[in-house]
């Protein structure tokens, strides 16, 4: 887990790691199987949220916002502004436009190729 900016919530929330999302999605897949009527959705997804925020802290009430706030699903933090880029084959940052300059055509690379050198650091 990481706090890293969330382009849908606007703020830093703290995204999950591989591992950790894999768990939460499973989590999400049993809660959405009940069927209808049978439980209330929030005490479906009780264990879900629960797991979310014992695991970061957090006291988040929205399933559907966790199932967004896994890394995996965005590209590496920006260089030059540190918001994660949108996904990994962004052409360049969204927040301050990093990577723009040499942004030419729908032919350009993600800027996570282009540039490799910025995001070799861990
Ligand atoms: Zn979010
Ligand atoms: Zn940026």
């Amino acid at each position: 887990m990481k706090m890293r900016w969330c382009w849908r919530c606007q703020m830093e929330v703290p995204m999950l790691n591989e591992e950790e999302f894999t768990k939460a999605k499973e989590l999400y897949g049993k809660a959405s199987k009940w069927r209808v009527g049978e439980l209330k959705v929030k005490e479906r997804f009780n264990p879900l949220l629960e797991y979310y925020n014992e695991l970061t802290a957090w006291n988040e009430t929205e399933p559907n916002a966790i199932m967004h706030h896994g890394m995996e699903q965005y590209g590496a933090d920006c260089p030059n502004c540190s918001k994660p880029l949108r996904t990994k084959k962004a052409r360049y940052c969204a927040a301050c436009g990093f990577g723009k300059d040499d942004f030419k055509d729908q032919q350009t690379k993600p800027l996570m190729e282009r540039r490799k050198e910025l995001f070799s650091k861990k």
